[in-house]
């Protein structure tokens, strides 16, 4: 037999996740260890890459596998597809390495057809019951795999209860459901053109291909690339028998938490749906009752479930999230894996376990995903404000959060809007939500939903991605077609206003006030942990002392860029600053400058002070100098005036400032390069507030880290760093006062990283810019390629925006190569990073791996970056270790080899030494012994000294 494709359930394990996708592998985990699930098998995520290699076909090997395990299957549980006395039907479930909740495809009820349907009603005694999983298999199957409108059924159903004067589909009996499969299957017919297909096997394939198909559907595409899920890892297909919750009420199907997702509280949560199959409970179509009822309603079957959720959390050590079935009161398990949980519930839970001795603190920091942080360090209502304020409805408090903006009412609105102003705030107003609505649910501030509970979709996404949602909220009536919606008697249009709590459910007219977050409790303490085995250092990018006091208070242990650029723009230093780019003269531009170096200096003060004594990098100008100059007639006339010239004159500068591409012009240190009076002028700045807040602190000793960009070549950062040297000194000597500062340089350029040991023998830091870095490696601009970077992902060609993720592998190179060569010439030197990566957590563990000394981010991402050091560092652990060993063994081995060297060099020339004593000697007995023997002394005696 060649390569092995499929599995039965109880071949597998938990720890086959990368083979068997995690749905796979629970189902395999959760059968091996004894809990009730209804026995299928998994194709592999290998048939998956292989369906793709093979030009989207299922291989002949593979097709007789899947054939070989079906027999299996029919065997194990005694039913047969198509079979008249015993059918079998099954799901066929996707299911990924990582969990991608909603993204991919699922059917259910396959192995039906006109017979089957008769034969189960009949046996079963429940021809409602059979009609209804018929129609429920045309539907899904249409859909998911033959693409055909989910409205048409949808509006088919619709039409069905409207006839029957009925609100649920529960109260269809079996004739209308018996009906409503005909309609299906003649909607099928009249948009596919042919039959629809009968033979189970047949149904099988097409299922299991479109499985293998939405892996590379569009939202699953877009889910992957937030999420850091390689599009090579391919999904598995579980296929497996169904169970049935829709087989009256002693039968229903529910979802449930071990541990609150919302808070972390530890009991158990979940949603029940009686009567119903799988999707219902999700799909927000009737509004679910809470687990608890369960509990009056099927005491036995309840008790056994709270038995298998503890059963699951001790054996994973951490919160399940489990779908489950109950059939004629018997319950079944179809689904466990660690439940997506907030940011806020990720502490609790982490800290929890720890303190009741499940895991470590390892463990611990392992377990909270970095980026989910975010959502905590973002405002809160201001308390008071929220106080004054009357909710004008109420839903569920579906993802914590405060949010507030403009009412949308639809997803495509939502993204246009931010598509249009990416500051623009608003709240998408739904129904429910479906995976279709994706992007505007990532576009949108906050999420309202009129139907579904705790678990439906816009409760679980919203929670995945740190967004505010209230859900739930059967108050509203909404009028989509007049663009608004009623509530509490009043009405809401599209662009009002609302706000959201997502922790209380509460909804507000207008808007309410918002507070910063701050770290404490489980956050500090899980930050602690994090801090106490990271290795890298967490610096941020602040130009301001609010944004440096803020990055201060999240942990930040310096700053590693502040931009001098954004203070020009500043009350009147921006005409000073337009005096000194108009100036004809080196005298006018020192003149205008020094109208500026006064405010600088109260600048780096300020930043000084807020950063308490802790290492401050200050970048010399960057930008080129035409994002300065005046646009508008009035400013270029007060510029004029300003400095003795006619407005076309002026106009004449401005013009001469203009360059084809300006992110490659003269900018940088180029102009320090032409106008070296900037860089004076910005160092005596920086020198002179390093005194001075030095002197009124006697326990800080600040050390200016001056930094100078965009250097290609070392030339011209030797040029320029001898002006800030001079100048820095001239400063020092004349306060008469003793302070240290460092030099050194931004590798943001490819020919910087490639000369990096060149570079080094000037820079006493390297910061790499990898945004400009990336910019210049690709060789397209971070602001055009958006433009295009879209056709690349659906090519496959980028699977990430590698402004947003470091490319290890080109850029990457770049910063490992140049930290080498900088080390190699200067073994102190200090390593950075400040662009937009540092804040990004796959690319923070990449520099660990580099080994670099730190990161700097902005000031809310300094959490997200000391967290996602701290994975990094336990994670390879073992391998740093392992490296450190090798390291010290290839320095043992140098030293001996040096050792060794050394000896026999020595041992040549005490043999040559010993050679001339033995000459001396053979001289001594022609010349007289005694003369002889004091030359072979004397020689002797050389030897000893030379030593
Ligand atoms: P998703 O990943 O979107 O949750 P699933 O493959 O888990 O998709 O299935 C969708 C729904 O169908 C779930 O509620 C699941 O419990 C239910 N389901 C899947 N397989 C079966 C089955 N064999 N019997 C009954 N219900 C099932
Ligand atoms: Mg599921
Ligand atoms: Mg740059």
């Amino acid at each position: 037999m060649g390569h092995k494709y499929v599995y039965l359930f109880t071949e597998g394990n938990a720890k086959m996740r990368e083979l068997l996708g995690g749905k796979g592998a629970n189902l395999a985990e959760m059968s091996v260890i004894g809990l009730p699930v209804p026995q299928g098998f998994t194709v592999t995520t290998e048939a998956c890459t292989k369906y793709y290699e093979d030009g989207k076909k299922i291989n002949d090997e593979i097709r007789a596998e899947i054939d070989e395990y079906v027999v299996k299957m029919e065997e194990i549980n005694g039913k047969k597809f198509g079979d008249m006395e015993n059918p079998l039907l099954v799901s066929v479930r996707s299911g990924a390495r990582a969990s991608m909740p909603g993204m991919m495809d699922t059917i259910l009820n396959l192995g039906l057809n006109e017979d089957v349907v008769r034969t189960i009603a009949a046996k079963s005694g429940n021809p409602r019951w059979a009609w209804d999983c018929y129609r429920r298999f045309i539907q899904m199957f249409s859909d998911v795999v033959m693409e055909v409108e989910k409205r048409t059924f949808e509006d088919l159903i619709d039409k069905m209860k409207k006839e029957k004067g009925v609100t649920f589909d529960t109260e269809l009996d079996a004739a209308d459901l018996e009906r409503l499969a005909g309609q299906f299957k003649e909607a099928y017919k009249a948009a596919i053109g042919s039959e629809f297909p009968t033979d189970p096997k047949e149904q099988l394939y097409a299922a299991i291909e479109a499985v293998f198909r939405s892996w590379d559907n569009p939202r699953a595409n877009v889910y992957r690339r937030d999420n850091d899920i390689p599009y090579s890892w391919g999904t598995a297909v579980n296929v497996m028998p169904m169970v049935f919750g829709n087989m009256g009420d002693d039968s229903g199907t529910g979802v449930a938490f071990t541990r609150d997702p919302a808070t972390g509280e530890k009991h158990l949560m979940g949603e029940f749906l009686l009567n119903a199959q799988g999707e219902d409970v999700v799909a927000g179509i009737r509004t679910p009752m809470p687990i608890a009822k369960l509990q009056e309603l099927m005491p036995e079957v309840y008790d056994q479930f709270v038995g298998v959720c503890s059963t699951l959390e001790n054996h994973y050590r951490d919160m399940q999230d489990m779908e489950f079935t109950v059939e004629n009161r018997k319950l079944y398990m179809l689904q466990t894996r660690n439940g997506k949980r907030t940011a806020q519930a990720a502490l609790k839970i982490a800290c929890d376990l720890v303190d009741e001795g499940m895991i470590n603190e390892k463990e611990a920091v392992l377990m909270i995903e970095p980026r989910n942080l975010d959502s905590l360090l973002h405002p809160t209502f201001d308390a008071a404000a929220l106080k004054a304020a009357t909710p004008i409805g109420k839903g569920l408090g579906a993802s914590p959060g405060a949010a507030c903006g403009k009412i949308v009412l639809s997803a495509e609105d939502a993204k246009a809007a931010v598509d249009a102003d990416p500051k623009a705030k608003v709240i998408l107003v739904r129904r429910e939500t479906s995976p279709e609505d994706i992007e505007g649910m990532k576009a949108a501030q906050g999420i309202l939903t009129v139907f579904g509970g705790m678990t439906s979709h816009a409760a679980v996404v919203a929670r995945g991605m740190g967004t505010c949602c209230v859900s739930g909220c059967g108050d509203i009536t909404m009028h989509e077609a007049e663009r608004c919606f009623d509530l509490g008697g009043k009405t809401y249009r599209e662009g009002d206003y609302i706000s959201l709590d997502g922790s209380t459910g509460n909804i507000y007219a207008g808007q309410i006030p918002t507070v910063d977050a701050s770290i404490a409790g489980e956050f500090g303490r899980v930050m602690a942990w994090a801090d106490k085995y990271r290795r890298l250092q967490v610096r941020t990018n602040a130009d301001t002392p609010r944004d440096a006091a803020k990055a201060l208070e999240l942990g930040a242990q310096g700053i590693g860029l502040t931009r001098t650029e954004h203070m020009f723009f500043e009350g009147d230093r921006i005409a000073a600053f337009r005096e000194m780019i108009c100036s004809d003269t080196v005298e006018d531009r020192v003149k205008a400058l020094a109208k500026i170096e006064p405010m600088q200096q109260g600048d780096f003060e300020g930043i000084y002070e807020a950063m308490q004594g802790n290492p401050v990098t200050i970048r010399l100008l960057d930008p080129p100098l035409h994002e300065f100059v005046p646009t508008t007639e009035e400013d270029i006339k007060l510029l004029a005036d300003a400095q003795g010239k006619t407005v076309a004159q002026i106009k004449d500068i401005i013009a001469s400032l203009h360059e084809f591409n300006p992110m490659m012009g003269h900018r940088g240190c180029r102009l320090a390069v032409t106008y070296p009076e900037i860089a004076q002028m910005q160092t005596r700045a920086i020198i002179k507030a390093a005194l001075a807040v030095n002197a009124r602190h006697s326990d800080w000793q600040i050390v200016p880290e001056i930094m100078i960009p965009l250097v290609g070549e070392v030339k011209e950062l030797k040029y320029v760093k001898d002006v800030v040297v001079k100048t820095a000194d001239e400063v020092i000597n004349e306060a008469g006062k003793d302070l240290n500062y460092k030099v050194g340089t931004m590798i943001e350029i490819p020919r910087a990283a490639l000369t990096a040991d060149e570079i080094a023998k000037e820079a006493e830091f390297f910061s790499f810019g990898t945004n400009d870095l990336t910019q210049m490696t690709f060789g397209f601009s971070r602001d055009d390629a958006g433009k295009f970077l879209g056709a690349y992902y659906d090519k496959k060609i980028y699977e990430n925006d590698p402004f947003a993720k470091v490319d290890q592998v080109g850029v990457g190179k770049l910063v490992k190569m140049a930290a080498q060569l900088g080390r190699q010439t200067r073994p102190d030197i200090h390593l950075g990073v400040c662009g937009e990566h540092g804040g990004d957590p796959s690319s923070v563990e990449f520099f660990h791996q580099v080994g670099l000394d730190y990161v700097s981010c902005s000031p809310f991402r300094v959490p997200i970056a000391r967290l996602a050091a701290a994975q990094a560092a336990i994670k390879y652990e073992e391998v740093d270790k392992k490296a450190q060993a090798q390291a010290e063994f290839r320095e043992t081995v140098e030293a001996v080899k040096a050792g060794a060297k050394e000896a026999a060099s020595t041992a040549a020339e005490v043999a040559g030494k010993v050679a001339s004593v033995v000459s001396e000697v053979a001289k001594a007995s022609a010349a007289g012994i005694k003369a002889g023997v004091d030359a072979a002394k004397k020689a002797y005696n050389d030897n000893k000294e030379n030593k």
